[in-house]
Parts: structure tokens; sequence; C-alpha cells
């Protein structure tokens, strides 16, 4: 059958073996096609219908070893002893035609030891939005879990209001959490840490096996993969919502979906979940938040490392962060990196302008791309308040564009789509009767945002209000 489950096989005392408890009437919404061919799936598993009837049986190849795994996590800057899949279950792990490991993990799958008295379950709403948003991410080149399918019900679950239970089956190279180190460690249970650490490395680091000191290695990875990954976040104005420790993937992946969203107007300080009333997961504390979630998972690391080794791991965050963002972004405006300081001074007054003028982020980088910088009238003027410092600005830029040796194509960085908050709330409301369509569609596109064809689509307009929604974290 080509499925494994070699955390649970190897790891049995790191979790719990549970059986999924499925819904109601429960039905396929989605299934990511393009997907299965690219895990190469076991050919039962390319059909959904095959997927749902062999949840319902405990001696499937999906049931048999599904696995709840227990960890830890910093939540919201509190050490919290308490958390593992309390609603999530691993249920196979499937190795690609490049040797790659993939874990099947599925949400909303029912009660663990680890749901502290609450549901195990998920609701459409909150699926729906993971399922869209992390194959947008992904086709943006941002590292994220993928979506393979979502099953809708007529169970009601109950949040800040009834809504349908749902499920969905995500992929990841391994479900591992910065959270996972840290319980283990917290609970001085070492000879689990050990076998947690060696297991990591053997199956997903392989590169660190033959360093010096490879546990160094392991959290000097970790640190430059989390740090490019953040790069990316704030270069397209994605916002994470819950950067717990137990969301952060080792791998340096966007992970574990909540209240997330990109902006819309540019706003430095957004804060899109209501529960997070200090502002510590804002658009733009999220670095300050990764090198803080890196410093928990170091310390989990400290009866493997020097002080030295995680100093030396821990330092080379900034620098990495701060190489790729400014890279990221001059890239994105057509500006040249050798030009630095000029260029870097000409991408502070653009997002200044964007900040003060209440204008969308992700529509005016497309803007910008679609320009033609020999005009000498910045061809979207007519949109700006204050004009005249918009004609300024557009001058230098344009100055700067023209004197480079080539210019290069800016489309292909500078998305026209994005699964924006209104578009992902209107297509909820549709697959709450049922009604997939909008859902399909919004992946269509933000499968190849960078198309043309989308500039003159509704789905590239920002929101007609200048909106700020605030998500709900219960999901
Ligand atoms: P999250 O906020 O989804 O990252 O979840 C934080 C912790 O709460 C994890 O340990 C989850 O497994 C658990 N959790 C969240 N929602 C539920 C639920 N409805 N039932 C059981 N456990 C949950
Ligand atoms: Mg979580």
């Amino acid at each position: 059958m080509g499925l494994l489950n070699r955390y649970a096989e190897t790891l049995p005392e790191l979790g719990s073996f549970v059986l999924p408890e499925p819904l109601k009437d429960m039905r396929v919404g989605l299934f990511n096609t393009t997907l299965a061919n690219e895990l190469a799936l076991p050919e039962p598993l390319m059909k959904p219908q095959n997927m749902l009837d062999w949840l319902h049986s405990p001696v499937t190849p999906l049931t048999q070893r599904a696995f709840a795994q227990k960890y830890g996590g910093h939540q919201f800057g509190q050490w919290n002893p308490e958390l593992g899949d309390g609603r999530g279950l691993l249920l196979a792990e499937v190795i690609d035609s490049n040797a790659q490991p993939h874990d099947l993990h599925l949400k909303g799958a029912g009660p663990t030891p680890y749901s502290r008295h609450a549901d195990g379950r998920a609701v459409l709403r909150s699926t729906l939005r993971e399922y869209i948003g992390a194959e947008a991410l992904h086709y943006l080149g941002i590292p994220s879990s993928r979506s393979l399918c979502l099953f809708t019900s007529s169970d009601t679950v109950y949040r800040e209001r009834s809504e349908t239970g749902a499920m969905m089956i995500r992929t990841a190279p391994s479900h591992i959490r910065f959270g996972h180190f840290e319980y283990y460690f917290y609970a001085s249970q070492t000879d689990k840490l050990q076998r947690l650490l060696d297991f990591t490395i053997k199956h997903h680091f392989a590169e660190c096996k033959e360093a010096t000191n490879p546990y160094a290695a392991l959290l000097g990875a970790v640190v430059r993969r989390t740090a490019r990954l953040v790069a990316l976040w704030q270069t397209h104005g994605f916002v994470h919502g819950v950067m717990n420790t137990d969301n952060m993937s080792i791998h340096g992946i966007t992970f574990d979906y909540g209240p997330f969203s990109f902006l819309d107007n540019y706003e430095s300080g957004a804060v899109f979940n209501h529960s997070d009333h200090q502002g510590r997961y804002a658009f733009n504390q999220q670095p300050g938040i990764a090198l803080w979630n890196l410093n928990a998972l170091a310390h989990a690391f400290s009866g493997h490392c020097s002080v030295d080794e995680i100093k030396a791991a821990l330092s080379t965050f900034e620098p990495t962060f701060i190489l790729q963002y400014q890279h990221l972004m001059l890239s994105r405006m057509g500006l040249d990196t050798s030009e630095q300081e000029q260029s870097l001074a000409l991408m502070q007054s653009w997002l200044q302008v964007l900040e003060t003028e209440n204008q969308d982020y992700t529509y005016n980088f497309r803007q910008l791309a679609l320009a033609n910088v020999s005009s000498i009238e910045c061809p979207f003027r007519d949109t700006f308040v204050d004009r005249e410092k918009l004609d300024a600005w557009w001058e230098s830029y344009r100055q700067l564009r023209l004197a480079r040796e080539e210019d290069t194509e800016l489309l292909s960085l500078n998305p026209a789509v994005i699964p924006r908050t209104h578009l992902l709330q209107q297509a909820i409301e549709l697959a709450e009767n049922n009604d997939f369509s909008l859902s399909e569609a919004l992946l269509e596109a933000t499968s190849t945002p960078f198309d043309t064809k989308w500039d003159t689509h509704p789905f590239s307009k920002p929101p007609s209000s200048s909106t700020h929604t605030s998500l709900s974290c219960s999901s």
C-alpha cells in the first residue's frame, strides 16, 4: 500500500493511538487532485470517496495506526504543557517519488486524550480558510502545509454560534512542532527528548547527521528556515495570527492556520486575532516573535548544545531575515540591490505612502509591477490623495528603475490574487449551503496568482470599503 506512520511506530510512547470519529453524513467538499498526483498517493487514495469510506472503519490503512501526538507550547508567551493533538490525528505517511515524506493529518477527527474537555471538532469556516489559505501560500512560493481533502457534514458544532462541522486532511513533511521538544524538555523526560531529536534528524534533517554536533546543526537549520519563512510573510503582507510555539513547524513552513489574514490596507501594526489584546502577533511583530519562539526552542536543546552553540545558531536569525527580506522587497519593486541605500530608502517611503494613504498593499504592488516607468506621470496617481508626495516619490523611483542596466519582469513577483478575508468569507457562506463553486474558483485563481488574466477579475480588487476584519481564534 505504501503507507507508513514512522512517528507512531518509532515513538508510540510520544502520543496515543486514537480512532477518528466520523461526523454525521460526511461528504467530500474539496479534493486536491494536483497534490494527490504530486505526492504519488497510492491508487485508492486518489479517490476521495475511498478515503471517506476508510475513515469510517477501524481496520483500514488510514485508521489502524491513527495517532494523536503529545506536545506543549508557549501560548501568548505562557508555557502550557497541556497541549497535543486535541482534534487532529496523524493518519499515515507517504513517501513521494523524490523520497520525501509527507504526513496525512486529519483535522477535526474527534476527541483525543489531549482534548482538555473540548469537542475535538473543527468547523467548516476555519477548515475552508485553512484549505484555501495553505494552497494559496504554496503557489505564492511561501512554504506551507498543503490541503488534500475537505469533508463537510450535517453535524452542528458550537463555537460562538452553531456552525457546520467539517474535517480536512492536510499534508506536511512532518507535524513536529517547536512545542514537541519543549514538552519533553520541561517534563524532564530526557529519554523521550533524545529519541525525538534522533528521529527528527534521521528522517527529516539527514544533512545534519555528519555535523560535529548534529543537534546544534538541527537548531541552526530550524533558525534559518524560520527566518526565511518570516521574511516571505513580511514581503507578502501575511499575518499568521497565532504564533504560539505549538503552531510553529520545525520545517519552517506556514502551519496551523487560525485567524490568519493578508493585509488589505497597509497597516504595519495590524492585528487580526481578536483574542490578541496586546497585539503580540501583529504584522510588524512577527520577526521578533519568531526569534522569541526560536529562543524557547533553543532552551529545549540546552542539554544537547553548549551555550556557545546555541548563541551561534540564534545569531544567524537576524542577518538571514534581513538579507532575505531586503532582497525580496527590492526584487518585488524592481530595485537594484547594488544601490542598496537609495533603494531601501525608496522602499521605506513607498510603505509610508501606502500606510498614510490607507492604500491596499498587494493591489498597489501589482500596480507598480504593471506601471511603465518611462511614463513621467505615475499611472495610478489619481487614487492617491497627496499627489505631490506621490509624484516626488515616483520621480525618484522611476529614475532608479531607468538607471538599471536591464529592467526585470516584476509581474511574477507581485500577485494579482491573494486569498483576501472578504473573499474567503463569501466562499464560506456558499459552502455552508453545500456550494463549493466560489471555493473552487478561488483555488483556481490563487494557484496562478501572477497571471495577467486576473487583473480584470474582481478577485484582484481590494475590498470596497476600507475594512479591517478581526477574526475569531475559536475554530
Ligand atoms: P489551536 O489554537 O488550534 O492551535 O489549538 C491549541 C490547542 O488546543 C491544541 O492542543 C489543540 O489540539 C487544542 N484544540 C483546539 N481546538 C480544539 C477542539 N475543538 N477540541 C479539542 N482540542 C482542541
Ligand atoms: Mg495549533
